[in-house]
């Protein structure tokens, strides 16, 4: 599952760069491994009310956040996986408009983004239906009736 690096640094996704430094800079010295160690005489709901995050974290967290690309892409996932539990679809398409790949068991169709749409079989074997893009955070619904309905006979 994708960490949400904002709630670690504890910050708004609009953050600017000077803000997560700032952040992070702060979180490092009340988290720094020293302090954690007297922390941990704590009891977990201690008084303090500070909840205690591994500093592998909050560092990884700054590593992706400081460089802009990296921002970048992390916030298309991070939306695509937000979007994906609110369950809101840019497009619906159907699965017979989609291409088959016989031998990976995929259907794919083409995203406006040049990137594509993939679902395998056996994921429509599960029941998914929602698909994010390869390459952007567009998601799909796809169609397809489920396969014991047996009412029409449109093959290829
Ligand atoms: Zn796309």
């Amino acid at each position: 599952m994708l960490k949400d690096y904002y709630a670690i640094l504890d910050v708004s996704q609009n953050a600017s760069l000077a803000e997560i430094k700032q952040q992070y800079q702060r979180l490092l010295l009340i988290h720094h491994p020293d302090k954690q160690l007297q922390q941990q005489t704590v009891p977990i709901n201690g008084t303090a009310g500070l909840k205690l995050i591994p500093l592998q974290d909050i560092k990884e967290a700054w590593e992706c956040l400081r460089e802009p690309n990296h921002r970048a892409f992390y916030d298309s996932s991070l939306q695509a996986t937000r979007l994906h539990a609110n369950g809101q679809v840019h497009d619906d398409i159907d699965l017979d408009d989609m291409d088959f790949d016989e031998e990976a068991g995929s259907y794919t169709s083409p995203c406006r983004c040049s990137g594509e749409y993939i679902i395998l079989e056996d994921e429509l074997e599960l029941g998914v239906d929602t698909v994010v893009c390869s390459t952007c955070s567009l998601i799909v619904r796809i169609h397809y009736e489920a396969a014991d309905d047996d009412e029409d006979d449109d093959t290829n």
